[in-house]
């Protein structure tokens, strides 16, 4: 599989993020949101990059749809998520694609009034970026290719990769031959 980032460059800014969240949110109620199953990987290793005190929570965002090769409809699962009222929110996802579950996420967040919301995001897709929101922090920004690795999965493997990597087509069909049933989730959104 193709390297697109390796594990060394993703240390270095997911530090550097680390110590930004630390400095802007210092003496603030810092709650980060993780994303359910993306930023799993990345919301272990950010919150040890911080130096100051914060809560994590979690959400779950999932797009299905029949096909492999379509983003499906949002569902949002917000059963996990504590009492964030009145506090300050970064909602942190592996990726911001086309902004579609972001998006989603802000509202979803907003019904329990915190006092501020922000994203975060390891990977950002920008050219096919459609809504009209940015992620507030992000430390890469990608070309139209689907990733995996550092969380990212296709057919639910390849999240313990500790590098991004670009699959070729041998790596998804083996993917799928171990695990036919998962056939039907995350797939590559990005091709033609
Ligand atoms: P968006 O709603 O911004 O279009 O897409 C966000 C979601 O789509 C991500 O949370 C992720 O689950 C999935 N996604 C988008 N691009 C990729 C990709 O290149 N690889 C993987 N594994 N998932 C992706
Ligand atoms: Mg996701």
């Amino acid at each position: 599989m193709q390297v697109l980032i390796p594990e060394a460059e993703i240390r270095t800014r997911v530090r550097e993020l680390g110590g930004r969240l630390s400095e802007q949110y210092q003496g603030r109620p810092l709650t980060i949101l993780g994303v359910l199953t993306g930023s799993v990987v990345l919301l272990a290793d950010l919150i040890r990059a911080t130096s100051i005190p914060l809560r994590v929570a979690l959400i779950e965002a999932s797009s299905y749809s029949g096909a492999r090769t379509r983003p499906g409809v949002l569902q949002i699962d917000s059963r996990l998520v504590p009492d964030l009222k009145g506090r300050d929110v970064v909602i942190l996802d592996d990726i911001f694609d086309t902004g579609h579950t972001m998006s989603g996420l802000y509202d979803a967040v907003a019904a329990f009034e915190p006092a501020s919301v922000r994203s975060a995001v390891l990977l950002w897709k920008s050219a096919r970026t459609v809504v009209n929101l940015e992620p507030d922090y992000f430390c890469f920004q990608i070309p139209d290719a689907f990733v995996v690795g550092y969380g990212l999965d296709y057919n639910d493997e390849f999240r313990n990769l500790p590098y991004i990597g670009i699959p070729d087509d041998a790596d998804l069909q083996e993917a799928v031959r171990r695990n036919p049933d998962g056939a039907g989730r995350t797939g590559p959104t990005a091709a033609p």
